[in-house]
């Protein structure tokens, strides 16, 4: 299994490469060089596997036993995937909505330490790192901006483990008590919570400077764990087996899903897991008003918005101006033609827009891919907890809410449709009031976790500052 780049570059590399590095050389994303398959008889001996097996048979596919033993996979997948850490047997377990809708299911993916599907893939990956860096006699200094759900996966991924520093910038001030005690709490000693007197945005600016410095850069071993990063994309590819071979007894039945969309780097794994062969019927792309992504599934045209075009949403964690993961689906729909990626990109990269809609590939999309999309308003939302909850007595937060109304929405009827369930409602409890009128209760372990010290160390827009608690 060999990995080339999405703009054509011929270097080829290997899984526990691609897994360390960020953009391919000719600033692209890598993607292996043809998918591998899952063939009918191997989906039928999965359907009885505990989630870390059927985890270690996904994932060996796209890692080479001499490249990375599959024995030591073994190890990681079955450490990773535990009732300790996600909470049940079953790892993501599926509710029925059919009081919502017939056919229509909920696959909890947030029962992780954070409680967002973040932790599906960031817990295998926090192992896969330390043992390649170890393996490669490296250390790592992870540097990182967030809003919420990225950072605080992260940093519980990443926390105690060897040669491993996280240093994670989050807008002072701007994320929700619970996410601030979430990060804030940590007493690790490779933690390091940066709070910056500013938005999100600054502190990406940051992130940008400092590894901009390419001396630094090598010099700190600086890397990052965003949502292009290929081990979590496969980690991924994982819980829509399982939502399949979990809601269906026969291989010959189909079902669909309903992914809360932002960087597109969830259900980019449908995608790969559909091509694998997995009988998924529909891949339902559901944005909030940050819809950059519905455009192209509707329009063929890809816009990546300017920042004042950015909106402040109530599923916050999907707020995006362009997906970086989107990359990896166009190449496979133009054919794995990398130049035609790359002439692309140049105007991506420029600030600018393209317009596939009158390509016999956008023209074929639809019925080749199985992609539909669509979008969500703030008030749908609240609306969809509100009839979520009074109808089934389930509660969901935001970004699960707008998978569940477009799912409705475009689902079609006799094909059951799975909802992605991307975060506990806890954490976004202020928007879930506004919609049923009270706040989610907490655990005894949220309210202890509440009540803890805090430590982070709040700046103004200083790159320098960050650089000399990097190099200490
Ligand atoms: C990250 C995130 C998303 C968006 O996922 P992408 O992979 O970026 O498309 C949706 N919901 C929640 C809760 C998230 O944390």
């Amino acid at each position: 299994m060999k990995y080339l780049s999405t703009r054509g570059h011929p270097a080829k590399q290997t899984f526990s490469q691609v897994l360390l590095s960020g953009l391919a050389e000719d600033g692209g994303l890598m993607l292996p060089e043809t998918l591998p398959k899952i063939t009918e008889a191997e989906l039928t001996s999965w359907r009885t596997l505990p989630y870390h097996a059927l985890a270690f048979n996904v994932i060996s596919k796209f890692v080479d036993n001499d490249d990375l033993p599959h024995t030591d996979l073994a190890a990681m997948t079955k450490s990773a995937y535990t009732k300790e850490v996600f909470g049940t047997d079953e790892i993501t377990p599926l509710t029925s909505l059919e009081k919502l809708q017939p056919g229509l299911l909920l696959q909890h993916l947030s029962n992780g330490p954070t409680l967002a599907f973040k932790d599906m893939a960031m817990q295998l990956l926090g192992r896969l790192f330390e043992y390649e860096l170890a393996r490669q006699n490296k250390t790592l200094n992870i540097l990182g901006a967030t809003s919420g759900d990225t950072g605080s996966a992260a940093e519980y991924a990443m926390r105690g483990r060897k040669g491993i520093s996280v240093y994670m910038l989050s807008p002072a001030g701007r994320m929700s008590a619970f996410q601030r005690a979430q990060m804030y709490s940590l007493q690790d000693a490779n933690i390091h919570n940066i709070a910056v007197e500013g938005v999100f945005d600054d502190c990406q600016d940051i992130v940008k400077a400092v590894s901009n410095d390419l001396n630094f850069k090598r010099k700190h071993n600086i890397g990052t764990v965003n949502s292009i990063n290929w081990g979590r994309i496969v980690a991924q590819v994982v819980y829509y087996v399982r939502g399949y071979l979990a809601s269906t007894t026969s291989n010959s039945q189909k079902v669909s899903f309903a992914v809360p969309s932002g960087n597109f780097g969830n259900i980019l794994a449908g995608h790969i897991a559909r091509e694998m062969g997995v009988p998924i019927d529909t891949l339902i792309l559901a944005t909030n008003e940050n819809n950059v992504l519905a455009e192209f599934f509707t329009t063929g045209v890809y816009r990546p918005r300017k920042s004042a075009e950015t909106y402040e949403t109530s599923s916050p964690s999907m707020d995006i101006s362009k997906a970086s993961n989107f990359e990896r689906f166009a190449y496979h729909l133009l054919g794995n033609d990398g130049e035609r990626v790359a002439a692309l990109w140049k105007e991506v990269d420029r600030g600018g827009s393209f317009d596939l809609s009158n390509t016999p590939e956008f023209k074929s999309l639809r019925e080749r891919f199985g992609f539909v999309a669509g979008t969500s308003t703030h008030a749908n939302r609240l609306n969809t907890i509100r009839t979520t909850y009074e109808k089934t007595g389930t509660l969901i937060d935001t970004h699960t809410a707008d998978a569940v109304l477009i799912g409705q929405q475009l689902a079609k009827t006799g094909i059951p449709t799975i909802a992605l369930e991307t975060a506990l409602p806890i954490k976004f409890a202020a928007t879930v009031k506004e919609a049923v009128g009270f706040e989610p209760p907490m655990t005894d372990a949220q309210k202890a976790m509440m009540a803890l010290p805090q430590q982070v160390t709040t700046i103004g827009l200083d790159v320098a500052r960050v650089k000399q608690m990097i190099a200490g």
